[in-house]
């Protein structure tokens, strides 16, 4: 069977067996039976491979983890409630209390409450650079005690394309790996690992479902770095796991699933983040056509930010894949096909400018969603960032102007007709 991304998203994940059922289907139940309790007894001691209880794991989420992996180019894949248990399992899978992240801040705002604040007060420390530092920067911000790096491909809401190569070359040179959040661009348009990253994490809840239908997340293990080489780092990878009757995850399960084993064994069964297998199926069937969705937001984005680039009344206009932008050079080089639909913009005439603007829309629709089928629009000096003063909201980096526009894959025409009459 072909293996081009195309292919995967429709067939990927699950290869149906002589009289199975065609689509996956949803196992739309907690437990399974077995004939003896000493089976069952080195189910529990993971000698032997099989389902007994969904928390733990689920054929429905496992075909579906299946495809996000192929589609990535890793070895192992595991479903999480969200794209916040996928960050969180992510990095406290490798770090615990005591323990130091390096975090690009070009961050999603749960992101930063999680890592900043909830993490914080379990005792791991984050340093955030800037994505763009020198590597002077990057480098000091490291120390002995750091177990990883994090950043977003592209990042929400700032539409800076991370460096992935010069991060992940900067991550191994300290011992550790590259966590990156594919969210925006999907592995349909960017693929991290074959730049180096080590592990993918994905809010599924935006491109991936891509209807607002399902809230989701996604961990993918490239498999390619070595635990085993900074046992010191990684005990938990390396080391008995006496939970589980002294198994060491690195030797039972190779590098290729020693991760995404210990996050199913030990964080899936204490911490519960599993995505219902229902939403598993929606997830499934939005990845089902994501190749052609992300090509359409992809150039509806990109159409949409020239032509606010040439209207008199817009400011500024950002997009990694305009000509022009900031991250422009290295979209080509990350995101060849394109990055994303998310544009952000300012509207001549400052906050008023921009109020007026967004009672006009009619096609854009207000919601605080982002990569959705359908467009949706936001003004986050009016909505996400209303209780900050304009000072405030230019040391978070918005402009009481900015507009976040999250272009949908209606018809491109369409789009640009209801932003003219909205501006004019
Ligand atoms: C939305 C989002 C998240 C959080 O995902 P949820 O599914 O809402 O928990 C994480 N990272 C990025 C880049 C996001 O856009």
């Amino acid at each position: 069977m072909g293996n081009s991304i195309e292919t995967t998203c429709v067939q990927g994940g699950y290869r149906p067996k002589n009289g199975e059922p065609r689509q996956v289907p949803i196992y739309q139940n907690t437990t399974w039976k077995y004939d003896t309790s000493e089976f069952m007894g080195k189910l529990f001691d993971l000698e032997e491979a099989g389902y007994f209880y969904t928390r733990l794991q689920n054929p429905t989420n496992d075909l579906v983890a299946a495809k996000v992996c192929e589609l990535e180019g890793g070895s192992a894949a595991m479903l999480t409630s969200s794209g916040q248990a996928a960050s969180f399992f992510s990095i406290f899978n490798l770090a615990s209390c005591g323990d130091h992240i390096v975090s690009s801040s070009a961050l999603y705002g749960g992101t930063y409450n999680l890592f900043a604040t909830t993490m914080k007060r379990m005792g791991i420390e984050f340093s955030f650079v800037d994505p763009d530092c020198s590597d002077d920067e990057l480098e000091a911000a490291f120390r002995p005690n750091t177990k990883a790096v994090f950043g977003e491909s592209v990042a929400n809401p700032a539409l800076s394309v991370l460096d992935i190569e010069r991060f992940a070359q900067a991550a191994h040179a300290q011992g550790v790996p590259l966590i990156v959040d594919n969210t925006f661009p999907t592995p349909v348009n960017c693929r991290p690992i074959e730049w180096g990253a080590d592990i993918i994490v994905h809010s599924t809840t935006k491109y991936m479902d891509g209807h607002g239908g399902a809230v989701g997340g996604c961990i993918v293990d490239a498999g390619r770095f070595d635990w085993t080489k900074h046992a010191d780092k990684f005990p938990g990878l390396t080391t008995p796991d006496e939970s589980y009757h002294g198994v060491v995850y690195t030797e039972r399960f190779g590098l290729e699933g020693a991760f995404i084993t210990k996050a199913t064994a030990q964080l899936m069964r204490d911490l519960g983040a599993i995505q219902a297998p229902q939403n598993a199926f929606l997830l499934n069937l939005g990845l089902e056509s994501l190749h052609l969705r992300m090509a359409q937001h992809s150039a509806n984005g990109l159409a949409v930010a020239r032509f606010l680039g040439e209207h008199p009344k817009v400011a500024w206009v950002r997009h990694p894949s305009l000509p022009g932008d900031r991250y422009y050079e290295q979209a080509c080089k990350y995101l060849p096909k394109g990055s994303c639909g998310v544009v952000s913009f300012g509207v001549a005439g400052g906050r008023a400018g921009a109020e007026a603007f967004m009672k006009k829309l009619g096609l854009a629709q207000i919601a605080t969603h982002v990569a959705d089928a359908r467009t949706c629009v936001l003004h986050p000096a009016n909505a996400t960032h209303r209780q900050m003063n304009d000072e405030e909201l230019a040391a978070a980096g918005i402009t009481p102007d900015l507009i976040r526009l999250s272009c949908g894959i209606e018809g491109t025409g369409d789009l640009i007709a209801d932003l003219e009459q909205a501006l004019g």
